[in-house]
């Protein structure tokens, strides 16, 4: 009898071990995000998204091939709670998100360091002495962003990344893949005024590599009534578009013009 009991447990140990084995080396890693995702989806499976299910979009959603506010049934709510979960500004109540270049120093207004003969594509020119350009934060212009957009809302123009906002989904796979973090989801408005750079150099410095690179001198901030701009020490000017008047005293007093429409 207790040789019985001893066997079986035996056995029982043997085969809760290879188990215990298995469901490690074989378990299926599931990214964090996706499982976020799905928990604050509807779960209605209605498709209103395009995709099969909410498995297929959270799947779709995290991997940047669905936009945050494609969930029709989750209306703004689970917009932004994804939003949230992706690191992306909330879409404000109403207003659409969209992509948007964070610089203008194009040709002659951004220094080339040295002259780059190799693979046509931002990833490879960037890995390559961190790219041809002087400023290391300005768009190399040669359209990663506009390869990867799985929704084809951008397109290169002498070099220049130009967002369709109208096919523009805001799905973040040219934010990711963008080498030099040029791209960054903005809430969409068609007036509002925007500081265009991405340099997180000092103003000297910046001086030096591009004509139309923000130096942070703060004059737009003082001059704008609507309070719209934002000057965190060490960083760039920010316009919130939702305050953004339209006024135009910022482009007047800025010497650098890098505040546009974008
Ligand atoms: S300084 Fe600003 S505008 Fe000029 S190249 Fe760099 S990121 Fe672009
Ligand atoms: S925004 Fe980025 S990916 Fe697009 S062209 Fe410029 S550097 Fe390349």
């Amino acid at each position: 009898m207790i040789q019985a009991i001893v066997s079986l447990g035996g056995l029982g140990l043997v085969f809760g071990g290879i188990l215990a084995f298995a469901s490690k080396k074989f378990a299926v890693y599931v990214d964090p995000k996706v499982e976020a995702i799905r928990e604050v989806l509807p779960g209605a499976n209605c498709g209103a998204c395009g995709f099969a299910g909410c498995a297929n979009f959270s799947d779709a959603v995290a991997a940047g091939d669905a936009g945050v506010a494609d969930c029709i049934p989750g209306g703004s709510d689970c917009a932004g709670q994804i939003a949230d979960i992706l690191g992306m500004p909330k879409p404000e109540e109403g207003v659409k998100l969209v992509a948007q270049v964070n610089c203008i120093g194009f040709g002659e207004a951004a220094a080339d360091s040295f002259i780059y003969d190799g693979v046509l594509t931002c990833t490879a020119a960037n890995a390559f002495f961190d790219g041809y350009k002087e400023c290391k934060y300005g768009c190399l212009g040669l359209g990663t962003c506009a390869q990867v957009c799985p929704f084809d809302a951008i397109t290169m123009k002498n070099g220049k990344p130009i967002v369709d906002p109208e096919l523009c989904k805001a799905c973040n796979k040219c934010v990711t893949e963008c080498p030099r973090g040029v791209v960054s989801i903005v809430n969409y408005n068609p007036q509002a005024y925007a500081v265009l750079c991405n340099s997180k150099d000092k103003g000297k410095q910046t001086k030096i590599f591009c004509q139309v690179g923000c130096i942070g001198c703060g004059a737009c901030a003082k001059v704008c009534e609507a309070n719209a701009i934002a000057m965190e020490k060490g960083k760039l000017a920010t316009i919130d578009p939702a305050l953004c008047t339209v006024c135009g005293s910022c482009v007047e007093k800025c010497k650098r013009d890098c505040i546009v429409v974008p």
